[in-house]
């Protein structure tokens, strides 16, 4: 009887107590797996380091990153868009910078991560109303980049008349290669950049077919923003987008028709 009641008082007491405290664990564990994913996030978005000139030992702190929109004609047909009247600019965080051998992270959110391989300029001396004529001397070196892109949000931010920087600027949207010296390039408007996505080409375009030229973009940029040694800019993509799937791996290059591979950058999807 005594046994009873005292199999009664454990059913009444410590079992209740008992599964409170399994709901509790299973909170913690969950809130843990939580903040380990965003901190391991963080840590891959931080993992930012500054911009390395080829055969120098100059590490420059990446300041502002201005990307031209819808730069090569055959991209802006791809993407039923009409010929821009003047250059379509929208700026991404320094904290969207990841190097080679990094990886783009698709956030949840979204279902279609596109690639856009690019020609990235960087300006090593900075200015305010540059003149066209003397925009190359502000170029400290020319690279290759990713423009990552969230094509299903910015195709809904389009729609909508919003702005494009969750589907442009999110973490790791802005891989970036070494740069070129700019004073080894005679034309920068005659190399090539080029995107493999798993050893398969899918975008391949000449540095010549830029509607807007590196020196005019300077000079138009300028006109409303500081120039700070440090800015990158993503010059345009050519057609030839496309969507990624987590374990793609993308090899995007610049090269010169001369001297072959100038700057190079590989990276994963996740
Ligand atoms: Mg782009």
């Amino acid at each position: 009887m005594a046994l009873f009641g005292a199999e009664s008082l454990v059913r009444q007491r410590l079992v209740p107590n008992i599964t409170q405290s399994r709901e509790c664990v299973a909170k913690i564990v969950r809130l843990d797996y939580i903040l380990t994913r965003n901190i391991s996030h963080l840590q891959g978005a931080h993992r930012m380091s500054p911009a390395h000139i080829t055969g120098t030992d100059e590490h420059i702190e990446i300041r502002k990153i201005f990307c031209v929109g819808l730069n090569y004609s055959e991209h802006v047909k791809e993407m039923k868009a009409a010929l821009p009247q003047a250059p379509v600019f929208f700026l991404k965080p320094a904290t969207a910078v990841i190097g080679d051998g990094g990886t783009t992270i698709r956030p949840d959110i979204s279902r279609e991560l596109h690639h856009e391989v690019e020609m990235t300029v960087l300006i090593g001396a900075g200015g305010r109303n540059i003149a066209r004529e003397a925009a190359f001397k502000h170029v400290a070196g020319y690279g290759v980049g990713l423009d990552m892109t969230l094509r299903d949000i910015q195709g809904d931010a389009k729609k909508r008349g919003l702005p494009w920087t969750l589907s442009k600027g999110f973490d790791t949207s802005a891989p970036i290669s070494k740069f070129v010296q700019a004073t080894t390039i005679s034309n920068p408007h005659d190399l090539e950049i080029a995107l493999a996505v798993n050893g398969m080409q899918r975008q391949h375009a000449s540095t010549g077919n830029l509607i807007f030229k590196v020196d005019y973009l300077i000079w138009y940029l300028s006109q409303f923003f500081t120039l700070e040694r440090g800015d990158i800019l993503f010059t345009g993509t050519p057609e030839g987008v496309a969507a990624t799937v987590p374990g793609d791996r993308l090899e995007a290059r610049l090269i010169s028709p001369g001297s072959g591979v100038l700057a190079s950058l590989g990276i994963r999807i996740q």
